[in-house]
């Protein structure tokens, strides 16, 4: 089984649930990121979400300091 990961677009081995997209144009459902993507873009795995929000991919970016 693979996916297309929603960073890098390139198809991967090892997906990571990161978020719920809407059902429309035939694009919808769960999207996966590869997991150097997970650990590069500071993305939230599904199962480790405090709060669904609207589904959208979580960053874990808020908690980390950002260069100016
Ligand atoms: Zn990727």
């Amino acid at each position: 089984m693979s996916d297309t990961c929603y960073q890098c677009r390139k198809p991967t081995s090892t997906p990571v649930p990161i978020g719920i997209v809407a059902q429309d144009a035939g694009t919808g459902g769960t999207v996966h990121a590869c997991r150097s993507c997970v650990s590069r873009h500071h993305i939230v795995p599904m199962a480790d979400w405090k709060h669904p929000g609207d589904g959208r991919p979580q960053y874990y970016s808020r908690t980390v300091p950002e260069r100016r």
